[in-house]
């Protein structure tokens, strides 16, 4: 189980989150969805500690942080987070001077310290799992923007996260090239994996999220089924957001 409890995050005088609570059931797809500046980007890093909330509560499994104002959390209990954690960005992110492969190796290897055999073959499995195992001694920028997020996604399971973080995933690729990331991440969620994302991409959280969040200014407006918030919201502000996107 991994539950966010009272999450609050300012960066100067902006209160970009206000006391968040959500709770995330094991093997269940979450979309979160709402405006540009909302705080959904905020939310996905606060929760893999990028950014570390100014006070709150996460729950990851037997791994529970508590945030207090000031102070700084203990680096074992931000590695331990961390580490239950896999994050998938907009951009991709791979590592240029790194092959397919070795990008997905990569924690195996620095971070769990895991020996180069191992961390290789865990890797391409993963590339297979994700439909990219023949690419694995390319170069990333010789890849299309969606085997770059294919690889990216496998590069995020590789440590066996509780669960998988994804910031927009299809938003920088052209309708074809979303559509082979959105099946990888179908299929993901049908095998169970826990996955919280932020996305503008209808389709995808329509077709593999078990429920919606819907996020403005900083707050949870509105949760539900993707039916439910998407043809009878509740809020008119959801209305108005979900008639932008479409
Ligand atoms: P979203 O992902 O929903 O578009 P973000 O979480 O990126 O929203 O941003 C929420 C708000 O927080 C925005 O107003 C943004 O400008 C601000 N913000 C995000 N990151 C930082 C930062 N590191 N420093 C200052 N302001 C930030
Ligand atoms: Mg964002």
């Amino acid at each position: 189980m991994i539950r966010l409890e009272h999450i609050d995050k300012r960066f100067g005088d902006h209160h970009v989150l206000k006391s968040i609570d959500l709770a995330l059931a094991e093997n269940s797809v979450t979309a979160l969805i709402g405006p540009s500046g909302s705080g959904k980007s905020t939310l996905l890093r606060c929760v893999n500690l990028l950014e570390v909330p100014d006070a709150g509560r996460l729950v990851l499994g037997s791994t529970a942080l508590t945030l207090v104002p000031g102070k700084a959390p203990a680096r074992e209990s931000v590695q331990a987070i961390r580490r239950k954690t896999g994050m998938v960005f907009q951009n991709f992110q791979l590592f240029p001077h790194l092959s397919v492969v070795a990008n997905v190796m990569e924690g195996l290897v620095t971070v769990q310290r895991w020996d180069r055999p191992r961390a290789r073959k865990r890797a391409l499995e993963l590339l297979d799992r994700v439909g990219i195992a023949d690419k694995a001694d390319a170069w990333p920028t010789t890849l299309s923007g969606g085997q770059q997020q294919r690889v990216a996604i496998a590069r995020a399971l590789a440590p066996s996260p509780q669960i998988l973080l994804c910031d927009e995933p299809t938003s920088a690729l052209d309708p074809g090239l979303a559509a082979e990331v959105v099946e990888v991440l179908r299929s993901l969620a049908a095998e169970g994996t826990t996955m919280l994302m932020a996305t503008h991409d209808l389709r995808l959280a329509a077709t593999i999220a078990r429920e919606v969040v819907f996020l403005s200014d900083g707050e949870i407006v509105e949760s539900g089924t993707p039916r439910d918030v998407f043809t009878r919201p509740r809020e008119p502000r959801t209305a108005s957001f979900v008639a932008t996107i479409t």
